[in-house]
C-alpha cells in the first residue's frame, strides 16, 4: 500500500498547525494575497463541509440544482467573525453564508451556518498560507 501522498499531506498540515492547535502561519487570498486570519487566530479542525467551486460573488447566489464543487474535511475554525482580518459574506444560501475574500471576492473560502453563531470554517485548501 502506498500512503505517500496521505503522509505528505500530513506534513504540510503540521507545518501549519502549532502545538496547540491553531494556525501557525498568516491565512492569505490565494488571488489577491488580502489577509485574512493572522497566526493564532484559528483552530484547526475536520468537518465534511461542502463548497461550491471558486467563482466571483456574483456567481455564488445563484447556486441553484445542481452545483460543482469539492467536500473538504480540513478548515480554520473560528468563533467570533470579528477575529478575521478581513473577510466577506455571500447572500444566505439557505441557512449558509460561503465566506470570500473581502477585497477580490473571490470563493467561496469558507463556510458558516446560520444556526450556529460562533462556527466560521476556512477551507486549508481555499487560501494560501505565508
Ligand atoms: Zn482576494
Amino acid at each position: 500500500m502506498d500512503n505517500s501522498e496521505e503522509s505528505k499531506e500530513a506534513r504540510d498540515q503540521t507545518e501549519l498547525v502549532s502545538e496547540d492547535g491553531k494556525n501557525s502561519k498568516t491565512v492569505l487570498c490565494q488571488r489577491c494575497g488580502s489577509k485574512v486570519l493572522c497566526p493564532g487566530m484559528a483552530i484547526f479542525a475536520e468537518k465534511e463541509l461542502f463548497l461550491p467551486s471558486m467563482r466571483k460573488k456574483s456567481g455564488l447566489s445563484t447556486t441553484e440544482g445542481s452545483v460543482d464543487g469539492d467536500t473538504l474535511t480540513v478548515h480554520w475554525l473560528v468563533n467570533d467573525m470579528f477575529d478575521f482580518e478581513n473577510v466577506g459574506f455571500t447572500n444566505d444560501v439557505g441557512r449558509i453564508k460561503y465566506l470570500i475574500c473581502a477585497d477580490c471576492e473571490i470563493g467561496p473560502i469558507g463556510w458558516h451556518c446560520l444556526d450556529d453563531k460562533k462556527s466560521y470554517y476556512i477551507a486549508l485548501e481555499r487560501v494560501n498560507h505565508a
